[in-house]
């Protein structure tokens, strides 16, 4: 039996980087896969016939995940499709780096939007489903940027350390109900978002990593697939940090 065999995720922003992997892992696994994209329909649509080697059902769906209405319908759409959701992975995530002094009000307000608002959307749109399940397992992927903060992201940190006092209290309200609620932070992962960093930065990056290396989306796959599945079932409102050590 594979570890999530039978189960049914709803994974935002799956089409490109850590979110397309936690999917690819999710399905090599045995799980059913809905997931969400925002702009890459194309590499969705992709996405949606390379997990049909799987056997597991899969299907994704156009979504905002920073607006609260579209997450209503998109939970309504996915259990109609679907019939349940057992695990939540609020991946989507964006980054709109400057140093404060030049930060403008709206690259603050739309990165705690997209990244910590939609976490509220998404979260607050399947609670009823989880509760009448009795079940769930939600993970939210913060950053350790979240955890330590970063010069030059102060609205990205912001939002990434916003969802991790939100997940622990989420953790708190609904343990009695049997749903979990953990927090991933990725360090140094190549993807999209990392892509635009000089050979330089990079170097300095990997040199101060125990590991040695740069993460991989599938680093962070395989710990969501942890979190996701029955061997973490007395895991609640942690922060576990897929980051090669380097906050050690
Ligand atoms: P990425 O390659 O830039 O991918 C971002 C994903 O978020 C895309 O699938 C994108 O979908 C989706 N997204 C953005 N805005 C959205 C919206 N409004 N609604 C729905 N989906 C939306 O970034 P990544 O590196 O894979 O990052 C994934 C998550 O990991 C993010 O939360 C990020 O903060 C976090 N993280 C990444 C790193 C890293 O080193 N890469 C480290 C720590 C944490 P579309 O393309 O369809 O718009």
């Amino acid at each position: 039996m594979k570890l999530l065999e039978n189960k049914v995720a709803l994974i935002t922003g799956g089409g490109r980087g850590i979110g397309r992997s936690i999917c690819e892992s999710f399905a090599e696994n045995g799980c059913n896969v809905a997931f969400t994209y925002n702009s890459s329909k194309e590499a969705a649509e992709n996405l949606v016939e390379e997990l049909k080697k799987y056997d597991v059902k899969v299907k994704c769906y156009k979504s905002d995940a920073s607006d609260h209405d579209k997450s209503v319908e998109l939970i309504d759409n996915v259990i109609s499709d679907f019939e349940r959701i057992d695990v939540l992975v609020n991946n989507a995530g964006i980054t709109k780096d400057n140093l404060l002094m030049r930060m403008s009000p709206s690259d603050f307000k739309d990165v705690v939007n997209i990244n910590l608002g939609s976490v509220f959307n998404l979260t607050k749109s399947s609670i009823r489903i989880f509760l009448k399940q009795k079940e769930g397992s939600i993970i939210n992927i913060s950053s350790i940027v979240g955890v330590k903060g970063n010069a030059g992201q102060s609205n990205y940190a912001a939002s990434k350390a916003g969802i991790i006092g939100f997940s622990k209290s989420i953790a708190l309200e609904l343990g009695s109900r049997n749903i979990r609620c953990n927090v991933v932070a990725p360090g140094f992962i190549e993807t999209d978002m990392t892509d635009s960093l000089s050979d330089d930065v990079l170097e300095k990056w990997k040199e101060s990593i125990p590991l040695k290396r740069s993460g991989k989306p599938n680093d962070v796959g395989n710990a969501c697939v942890f979190l996701a599945s029955d061997l973490s079932s007395y895991i609640t409102g942690q922060v576990l940090q897929v980051d090669g050590g380097l906050l050690t």
